[in-house]
């Protein structure tokens, strides 16, 4: 049951030393073949290696080769994270046959074969930090990998361009924001230290007469005039009722 890649695992084998048939035998698996993968330190790296190399027969980790068939395609990991994620496959999946197989649950059928794993557990996801993922894009051997790695790449500049960009315009309207509440603030001050502006003198009305001539016609009639300043109303209105005339406010 060794091959090139399991040397290094081999010599720490629960089976290394009994009879390999029992591992190759024909029909149903032996329950001690199937505990003895169970209680094996190495059951991962041996599951992993024949997945690794497709060994289409035989018990390999303590599964058959349909339950092997059902485990998902790994993820292209380093060899022992994607021991790590078999072993936390085979716990669970210990797990989900000690449920099936209690007294508590339906019977289940006896022959591995004929018993497909209803819900094999698939890995937990791997998440690769982003720069990570790109690297491994980059240096993969498939062209479309290599070519979806360069596209994300480019992506993520742009994005990380933009996001720069937003953040700069927003502390820059937040500083826009806070200098004109700040102008207001100088601009309010200042109106109140100012010394307050003089009134401004209200605007003369002017005349609604030609004072020179009313002056000339008060002279002549007998009506005493200030040579400056308003003629009194009383003598424009004279002026007024002898020439005719009317004023601005006269109807
Ligand atoms: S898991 Fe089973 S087949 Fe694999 S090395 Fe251990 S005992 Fe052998």
């Amino acid at each position: 049951m060794t091959t090139a890649s399991s040397a290094d695992w081999w010599a720490r084998a629960a089976c290394s030393g009994k009879d390999s048939n029992r591992w190759f035998a024909m029909g149903t698996p032996s329950p001690t073949v199937l505990d003895t993968c169970r209680g094996c330190p190495v059951r991962a790296e041996c599951l992993h290696d024949s997945l690794t190399n497709e060994t289409p027969n035989g018990i390999w980790g303590g599964l058959t080769p349909m339950q092997r068939r059902q485990i998902p395609a790994l993820p292209r990991l380093p060899r022992a994270e994607a021991i790590g994620l078999l072993r936390t496959l085979l716990t669970r999946l210990d797990t989900e046959l000690a449920e099936r197989t209690s007294p508590m649950a339906q019977p289940v059928p006896t022959t591995p074969d004929d018993a497909p794993l209803k819900a094999v557990p698939t890995p937990a996801p791997v998440v690769l930090p982003v720069d990570k993922l790109l690297d491994w894009g980059d240096s993969h051997v498939d062209p479309d990998v290599q070519a979806q790695a360069a596209r994300a790449r480019a992506a993520l500049t742009g994005l990380r361009n933009r996001y720069a960009s937003d953040l700069e315009l927003n502390q820059i309207t937040d500083e826009e924001e806070k200098l004109a509440a700040r102008l207001t603030e100088l601009r309010t001050r200042k109106a109140e230290l100012l010394p307050a502006k003089a009134k401004t003198k209200s605007k003369r009305t002017p005349s609604d007469y030609p004072a020179a001539e009313v002056r000339a016609w008060a002279k002549t009639n007998g009506h005493e005039v200030s040579p400056t300043g308003r003629v009194p109303k009383a003598v424009v209105d004279a002026w007024r009722s002898a020439t005719g005339q009317t004023g601005a406010g006269d109807s």
